[in-house]
């Protein structure tokens, strides 16, 4: 059904106001049609709105077309006018046409009449699309021309059509300078070919592509952008232009780059972590036949970083990354795996030898020493390799292979290297077992000390005895300190375990005088970590109190090793022991550094002559005059001497005409259980 047409039509003739609604009817057009005479009617039929038409009369008595022109012309909408009328002259018509009328009819030929209004009504329907069309251009286009995110649009061959003023700023490019050419987006410096490909796959099959493009801006500067790439086609789906949208990521692309360096990279040496490594390696291995993993560790470390400050450490790590990176190729990258430790992947290797080649020139690098401030440091490293794919295919595996090729080189005395071999797993394996075990002994009692008498050399009487621990192992038996001692040492553990050391010393010493040992003395070994660590003197003082014990009963022994870190703090700690009236003894002297000035600066009391100078006597004369020199030499320094390891009669006659204090020694027992040393000190009583 026809819509009913709402004309409003100036006429003050009705016969007339009948005929147009007729011809009208006719023409088969409905109208609801609403009559007006005046300006003041007609401006307010105009302002209820709604019309789609206007035919005016050219004259009325008190009013005409050109001022019902003049007033529709003030109205916003677009609504056509119609003048009907008798003769009008040819110059008015012009004049109203031009005032915007949209036609004019004579009121005796009205035949045009509906065609006219058919026309007309056409006419605004396609002016108003066009309007709505143009607007809603205007609004994408400032849409697009300030959009904080850069546009582009190119034909379909990607060149550039159009550029918004955002793509001008981000890349310094005017829109002149771009206009015509290929888009850096897909030709720009950083993209590579593989992802223009691509793009251009995307795009040929009718599909949108995002991704990240590294550019150029004019200024050189690097940026990252985020950017999409959409195909637009014409009605029949062909090609026609490219939309780029492309979105500044660089301060995001930054702040990850960030993230990412700090979680896979080193602060101190700039080197891939541990992590990081292992990725590296990870892929090595995918690229390569042979391959090896090097883990390098810095010998005694730890000792130059307690002695001499983190920052020298520090400083000592970075010379050590210079030296380590200035052997190594484009096939080999190193990281750092923990404090001290560097793993170097070697990949692509054509043969072994490569491996260990890098490793000698490594090595070589230590030659000459590290200077940092005023110190003059050497240093050496030690270094285990695992080579792809005979030692392991899996990254973890090379890497605690190596470590464990590291541990023996290091055990062999550093400044070395060794080639990992299987059974340095069951080694470590072994280590790993027993370590957990030596937590375990600790709770479940499963430790205990041995006593081995210490004789007056000119009495032959036991004054006291050395404490020497012992782990019964519930499967192995009974396990010797050297076992797992410097297990011990390295796990840490040696601090709880020197801990239950001393407290049990202090009962025994308590038992033995409550079974009438009289002024008798127990010795105790502590290892250098137990005197660094803090606790010692705090131990010693509760122990003894604990079983109200005089100090003087209980002897400390270490090995000089203890003043390798020959600090103030080491002096105050060895004051402490010996202001409690503990006698410190300095145990297997000779073996060591034997500095005199070591002697002479600590408090120590007693010198115990290591048990390799004893064991040649009498055949090695060397061995005979070097223990009566460290004999003489303590006693200049006021120590009372111990000779360790006494196994004959003749190494008696011999200590004891050099003047030596006591003897220690498989002669007199071994180190035996605590039951049984009291039997074996109360049968010496009885036997005197
Ligand atoms: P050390 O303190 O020098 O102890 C003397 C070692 O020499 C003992 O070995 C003892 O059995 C052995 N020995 C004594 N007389 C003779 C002899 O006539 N001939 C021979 N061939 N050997 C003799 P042990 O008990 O196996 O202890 C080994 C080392 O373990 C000790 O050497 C000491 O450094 C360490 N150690 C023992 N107990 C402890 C402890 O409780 N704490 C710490 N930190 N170290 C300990
Ligand atoms: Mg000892
Ligand atoms: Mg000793």
């Amino acid at each position: 059904m026809a819509p009913v047409l709402k004309v409003l039509l100036v006429e003050d003739n009705e016969d007339d106001a009948e005929l147009l609604y007729l011809e009208l009817r006719r023409g088969g057009l409905k109208a609801d049609m609403v009559r007006v005479e005046t300006a003041e009617d007609f401006t307010a039929e105009l302002n209820q709105g709604g019309w789609d038409l206007v035919l005016s009369d050219y004259n009325l008595p008190n009013f005409n077309a050109p001022a019902a022109l003049e007033i529709v012309n003030h109205y916003e909408k677009d609504l056509p006018f119609i003048i009907l009328s008798g003769a009008v002259a040819a110059k008015d018509v012009v004049t109203l046409l031009k005032a915007g009328a949209h036609d004019f009819l004579e009121k005796n030929d009205l035949a045009r009449l509906v065609p006219a209004i058919e026309r007309e009504l056409r006419e605004v329907k396609m002016r108003t699309e066009r309007k709505r069309a143009e607007s809603t251009l205007k609004k994408l286009f400032r849409a697009v021309q300030q959009s904080p995110v850069s546009v582009m649009i190119t034909d379909n061959k990607g060149r550039v059509e159009y550029v918004n003023p955002t793509y001008e700023a981000t890349t310094g490019y005017s829109r002149s300078e771009v206009l015509g050419n290929l888009p850096d987006v897909m030709a720009g410096d950083f993209v590579s070919l593989d992802q223009n490909a691509e793009v251009w796959d995307a795009v040929n099959k009718g599909k949108e592509w995002r991704g990240e493009f590294c550019n150029n801006r004019k200024n050189g500067e690097v940026f990252w952008e985020y950017v999409t790439v959409a195909p637009i086609r014409d009605e029949v789906g062909g090609l026609t232009n490219l939309l780029i949208s492309k979105e500044d990521i660089t301060y995001r692309k930054e702040a990850e780059e960030k993230i990412y360096r700090q979680a896979n990279f080193d602060d101190l040496t700039g080197l891939p972590n541990r992590d990081l490594t292992l990725d590296r390696l990870g892929q090595a291995l995918e690229r390569s036949d042979h391959a090896a993993l090097i883990v390098v560790d810095v010998d005694n470390f730890k000792k130059v970083n307690d002695s001499l400050g983190h920052a020298v450490g520090d400083e000592v790590l970075k010379i050590v990354v210079e030296r380590i990176n200035s052997c190594l190729d484009q096939r080999q990258t190193a990281g750092r795996v923990s404090g001290d430790e560097f793993a170097i992947v070697v990949s692509e290797m054509n043969a072994v030898n490569e491996a260990e080649a890098l490793i000698g020139r490594i090595l070589d690098a230590f030659s000459t020493s590290l200077e940092i401030d005023d110190h003059e440091i050497f240093t050496t490293i030690s270094a285990g390799i695992a080579v792809y794919p005979e030692d392991g295919v899996e990254p973890s595996i090379l890497f605690r292979n190596s470590e464990a090729a590291l541990s023996k080189a290091k055990e062999e005395g550093r400044n070395g290297f060794n080639f990992f071999t299987s059974h340095m797993n069951d080694r470590a394996e072994e280590r790993l077992l027993l370590e957990s075990g030596l937590r375990r002994a600790l709770e479940n009692d499963e430790l205990c000390l041995f006593f081995q008498p210490i004789v007056d050399a000119k009495t032959g009487q036991i004054i006291g005895a050395e404490s020497l621990i012992r782990w019964a192992h519930p499967n192995k038996g009974l396990i010797f300190p050297d076992e797992f001692i410097p297990l011990a040492e390295e796990s840490g553990l040696i601090v709880p375990i020197g801990k239950w050391v001393i407290e049990e010393a202090c009962k025994c010493i308590k038992d033995f005088h409550a079974i009438g040992f009289g002024d008798f003395y127990v010795t105790v070994n502590v290892s250098p970590q137990q005197v660094w660590s803090g606790t010692l003197v705090e131990t010693v003082e509760q122990s003894l109190k604990e079983n109200n014990l005089s100090a003087k009963y209980l002897v400390v022994e270490m090995t000089e090793s203890v003043c390798l870190n020959d600090s103030d703090e080491t002096l105050k700690k060895l004051q402490d022991l010996n202001d409690l009236g503990v006698k410190l003894a300095v145990d297997d002297f000779g073996t060591g550094y034997s500095s005199l000035s070591y002697l002479k600066r600590y408090p120590f009391h007693t010198l115990k002559i290591d048990r390799t100078f004893v064991r040649d006597i009498p055949e090695d004369k060397d061995d005979m005059a070097l223990s009566n020199a460290m004999i003489a030499m303590a006693h200049s320094l006021s120590l009372k001497v111990v000779a360790e390891g006494v196994e004959t009669a003749d190494q008696i006659t011999f200590l004891r005409e050099g003047g030596c204090d006591l003897l220690q020694g498989y002669y007199y027992s071994k180190p035996i259980a605590k039951a049984d040393f009291i039997k074996f000190k109360l049968a010496e009583g009885k036997a005197s």
